[in-house]
């Protein structure tokens, strides 16, 4: 009779809860190309002005609906 058995990888230690979070604390999705405003901390692509507060380089450049 002919065995025919494949062997896996196979887990010698579980891993715990604390160590399989701490591994994927590291795969959270995130959007390409984007940083985030200093000023709101709003998604933004970069070198350009921020929609939400209007802010470039730590200064006020255009008009939003909600500043005071
Ligand atoms: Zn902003």
């Amino acid at each position: 009779m002919k065995l025919n058995i494949q062997l896996f990888a196979v887990p010698f230690h579980r891993v715990s809860k604390t160590r399989k979070r701490l591994r994927r604390s590291h795969n959270a999705l995130e959007v390409p190309g984007t940083t985030k405003c200093p000023n709101c901390g709003e998604p933004l692509k970069p070198h350009r002005v921020c929609k939400k507060c209007g802010f470039y380089k730590g200064k006020e450049v255009i008009e939003t609906k909600d500043a005071e």
